[in-house]
């Protein structure tokens, strides 16, 4: 049977998580494929935000550390965020940046290994890894100066590449470029049968499909807060710990918010006990602020069927936007770098197209915004769309869709004003 607009539009009918789209602050006319670079701005945000500095801050001041529980939001966030990844209250801390707190982690990892199992020095990751996630384990291995090895493959061959030789297994869940994921339990019992420590990073994972860190025995991961949590520009990140690890080494960003007692000003380090030990310096509390609201817009799905019904809806719409490219505009080029298996993908769409750059800026003209991801070593870039279930419809893909057949049939995006290129793609 094949598609027709009115079959999406009675899917978005009868769909479960249709009221969820109130929570945002969607401007008229766009269809936004991008909450996987930039979540959009939930409506409880901005009157949050306000009040933290008008109240919190200009009336209340420093006293707010206590009295608005300032102090407590990197737990108290960590513990929401912790419902949405399967990680139990105490585990998982927000703080810092994505790359930072993956640095934290690797070198905890790094530390109980050369205790654990010396002799190993290879960091196994993928060659097409988010590049920060690269550059830190490149930092950290100058900076320490003991001969680890960087060890890249592919993403689809990562969990066969694990052997005895590995000492951290560094991998990010749902690859950034063509939405493929692994198993994160399947990877991680293999890296623990080698000897093993995982680290994941769930940048694209959380919030886009269902992550159980606990269950999957996962022993590091950290993610990003601007992505699917809806956090905001440049929002504050995570780090996650399994508890049977984290109070075996202090991580090296030694600040005084991760020690035990930060108001006692003692002269030596004393890390906190358990997840608070991998905080370094006083949080961001507006970004904080954000962050919570924007949590709080995946948190509303619990009663809904959490993250099951979101991950349910994510397929049906790109299970939907690959059918209806492959089938609305055959023949312009577009080849699909996206696994079709839903099983081995996150909750995005990626097609290869030589000339990726100039049809997304087309398309984000007339007001289907995604981005464009550079291809790996020469190969053609990436139009990337990513799927939000809170916010995008079933009628949004088809009418995506139409746009891009429109955008490539009548070959507007060979104009010139599409052909310059910005700083961030
Ligand atoms: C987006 C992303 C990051 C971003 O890291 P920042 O420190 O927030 O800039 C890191 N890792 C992956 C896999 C990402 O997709």
């Amino acid at each position: 049977m094949t598609l027709t607009r009115n079959a999406l539009a009675q899917r978005d009918s009868t769909d479960s998580l249709a009221t969820l789209r109130e929570q945002f602050d969607l401007p008229a006319g766009i269809i936004y494929l991008d909450g996987n670079s930039l979540g959009v701005l939930p409506r409880a945000t901005a009157e949050r935000v306000q009040a933290v500095v008008t109240q919190e801050w200009g009336t209340d001041l420093i006293r707010s550390w206590n009295t608005a529980g300032w102090i407590d939001l990197p737990l108290r966030v960590g513990d929401k965020i912790g419902r949405l990844v399967g990680a139990a209250p105490g585990s998982l801390v927000v703080a810092d940046s994505t790359s930072i707190n993956l640095f934290k982690v690797l070198a905890a990892a790094v530390r109980m290994q050369a205790q654990d199992k010396p002799g190993r020095r290879v960091i196994l990751s993928e060659s097409d890894n988010f590049p920060t996630d690269l550059y830190m384990a490149q930092g950290l291995a100058d900076l320490l100066q003991q001969g680890h090895e960087l060890r890249l493959v592919p993403a689809e061959q990562l969990h066969a590449a694990i052997d005895e030789s590995v000492a951290v297994v560094m991998a990010t869940q749902v690859n950034y470029r063509s939405g493929f994921m692994h198993d994160m339990a399947a990877t991680t019992a293999r890296a623990h049968a080698m000897g093993a420590l995982t680290i994941w990073d769930l940048a694209h994972s959380a919030g886009a499909v269902p992550v159980n860190l606990d269950a999957a025995c996962a022993d590091f991961a950290v993610g990003c807060g601007y992505k699917y949590l809806n956090g905001g520009p440049g929002a504050p990140a995570f780090v996650y710990v399994a508890p049977r690890h984290q109070e075996r080494f202090w991580q090296p960003l030694a600040g005084w918010m991760g020690h035990a007692k930060p108001f006692a000003f003692t002269t030596d380090y004393q890390p906190a006990p358990g997840i608070g030990r991998y905080l370094c310096g006083t949080p961001p509390v507006l970004s904080m602020a954000a962050l919570e609201c924007g949590v709080d817009t995946l948190l509303a799905a619990e009663p809904l069927g959490g993250m099951a019904a979101i991950r349910a809806k994510s397929i049906a719409l790109v299970d939907t936007f690959i059918e209806l490219v492959e089938s609305r505009c055959a023949c312009f080029g577009l080849a699909l770098a996206t696994p079709r298996e839903a099983a081995r993908r996150g909750s995005q769409a990626s097609f290869a197209h030589e000339h990726g750059w100039p049809i997304m800026q087309a398309l984000i003209e007339r007001g289907v915004i995604g981005d464009f991801r550079a291809g790996a070593d020469g190969a053609p870039g990436l139009l990337r769309f990513g799927f939000t279930p809170l916010y995008v419809r079933h009628v949004d893909v088809w009418d995506a869709v139409e746009v891009l057949r429109d955008v490539l049939a009548s070959g507007v995006w060979r104009e010139a004003r599409f052909q310059q290129k910005a700083k961030v793609t």
